[in-house]
């Protein structure tokens, strides 16, 4: 099924209804996007000659227009690629090349940016600017119905950066999306037309995702004014909007919980916060749940499972006489309805009660694997699991606690950061001969980049200032390292490999951990 068949239907239903907001602007009813979806997608189908299954990139911060065209694309039987708007240009590049993408929607602000890249990435023939003239344009094209898309259709290529420091694109199909959703009406909440949902964290990741059951039973979207999480402003939208929820990462929870405008606000209006995508420390999840009261939810998902792999519920937060009320607080809960999880050993064998190894997952949410990595695929999907890289261990009661990941990602700020990417951008001063990245726990963004620097022999390690100058020429800002440590050797095993734990023992020592272990 197409998802933009949804928009179509509350436009037919409910035209003069309020469906996208910009802070309490109403941006359009849903009788205006249901046109501006068929038109804008009738448009791009037909100005640019593209055919169903094509590729169109998004590069946008949060703004109405992200979500007009998604389902636009949508709309044309186009697969959406949603770009973390934050990367740097090359890496734009890389996703797009790799995606083939044809056309890229983006803002003002990163169209400089992509329209450098006309003539370097072959497949790209058009840079769009929404808000912008060019879009209004096919915006009013002259509509048809949304394109026959069959389940097993791509939809959403979810672009997560990978151990090898090159992104890879988790396909997921119409299947994938519409169990996501699905699932979170059996597990996280219903939603009614009344309800709201706010679009502070990132449309490409995670709230992108959330959003799409609220699409589907017609609640309003809004995406703050200010793009970003400014307290004052959330306070003043929950007043606002109706039933509200929203998608945030632990780091953000945090900054909320300090926050008197949005904690008197939700204390009346707040609907859910539903947190994820990192650990969350216990002392600041105990925090928030005398802040907002038992309207928090946590999942734990992957692009690769799209958001949906265990969630631990409203009831289980506010369950504080429970013996091990606390325990299930440092857990991710329960599987999803949709899915089955396991945890097994080094041989895929499923592990008793308690042991630790890797978590696996099975279902209709899963990806169909890896665009354009046949092999990424065969070895993520082995047997028919999605090895999620994740080490946790469930309890009696069948709740799953992460301990670890196998995979080296740092989670800083609720963005994934991968240690070899960083490497690499480091590697290309000439000044440095090794260098080794961990994450050190840190009470603010959860986790924050370290970089262990072994400089050529013989010569001064580089400044600070160089190495983040050559960080900021290759890799996303948010990515460079927050401290450096130069050492004379990395300490490394028989085979040369560089001891990462050790590394990460030592940096450890230095602040609390959220995980348990
Ligand atoms: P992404 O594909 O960007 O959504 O990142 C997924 C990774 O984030 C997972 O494989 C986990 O390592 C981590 N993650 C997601 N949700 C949680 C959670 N609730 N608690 C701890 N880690 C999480």
């Amino acid at each position: 099924m197409n998802p933009a068949v949804w928009v179509e239907r509350h436009g037919r239903r409910r035209p003069e209804d309020p469906a996208l907001a910009e802070g309490e602007r109403v941006h359009a009813t849903w009788g205006a996007w249901a046109a501006r979806t068929a038109g804008a997608g009738t448009g791009l189908r037909e100005q640019f000659g593209l055919t169903p299954g094509d590729r169109v990139a998004i590069v946008m911060r949060n703004r109405p227009e992200y979500l007009e065209a998604l389902f636009a694309i949508w709309h044309a039987g186009l697969v959406a690629v949603p770009v973390n708007a934050r990367l740097h240009r090359d890496e734009f590049a890389y996703i797009l090349e790799h995606s083939a993408s044809s056309v890229v929607i983006t803002d003002e602000d990163h169209a400089p940016d992509l329209e450098s890249l006309l003539g370097t990435v072959a497949s790209l023939r058009a840079v769009v600017v929404a808000p912008g003239e060019r879009w209004t344009r096919l915006a009013s094209s002259p509509t048809a119905p949304p394109v026959d898309m069959r389940p097993e259709d791509p939809a959403w290529l979810f672009y997560t950066s990978g151990t090898t420091g090159r992104p890879k694109g988790a396909t997921l199909t119409a299947r994938n999306l519409l169990m996501a959703s699905l699932s979170y009406f059996a597990d996280i909440d219903p939603v009614s037309p009344q309800d709201s949902i706010l679009h502070a964290a990132p449309l490409s990741h995670g709230s992108g995702l959330y959003g799409l059951p609220h699409v589907a039973r017609g609640a309003v979207s809004v995406v703050p004014a200010s793009g970003g999480v400014d307290g004052d402003e959330i306070g003043a939208l929950l007043r606002h909007w109706p039933g509200m929820s929203f998608f945030a990462a632990p780091t953000m929870v945090k900054r909320l919980v300090g926050d008197p405008a949005v904690v008197a606000a939700a204390a009346s209006r707040l609907k859910t916060i539903i947190y994820g995508g990192a650990p969350m420390y216990l002392a600041d999840l105990e925090d928030a749940l005398t802040a907002f009261g038992p309207r928090l939810t946590q999942i734990y998902g992957q692009g690769e499972s799209p958001m949906t792999i265990t969630a631990l519920s409203k009831a289980d937060h506010a369950d504080r006489n429970h013996p091990r009320w606390r325990d299930r607080l440092q857990s991710v809960g329960t599987p999803r309805t949709d899915v089955e999880v396991r945890v097994v050993d080094g041989e895929d064998h499923v592990l008793p009660v308690g042991e630790v190894g890797e978590v696996l997952v099975r279902g209709d949410v899963v990806m169909a694997g890896y665009w354009n990595d046949a092999k990424a695929t065969a070895d993520v999907l082995r047997g028919g699991w999605l090895h999620t890289g994740d080490v946790g261990s469930f309890d009696a009661d069948g709740y799953l606690t992460l301990r670890d990941r196998s995979k080296d990602l740092i989670i800083s700020g609720g963005m994934n950061i991968y240690p070899r990417e960083v490497e690499e951008a480091l590697m290309r001063h000439p000044g440095v001969r090794a260098a080794a990245v961990v994450g050190r726990p840190d009470p603010r963004w959860g986790e924050s980049v370290i970089a262990f620097v072994e400089a050529m022999d013989g010569a001064a390690p580089p400044s600070v200032e160089e190495l983040d100058q050559t960080c900021l020429e290759h890799i996303a800002r948010y990515k460079r390292p927050k401290d450096y440590r130069f050492v004379g050797s990395l300490p490394t095993n028989n085979y040369g490999k560089i001891l990462k734990r050790e590394l990460r023992q030592q940096v450890r020592s230095e602040g609390e951990d959220p995980r348990p272990r």
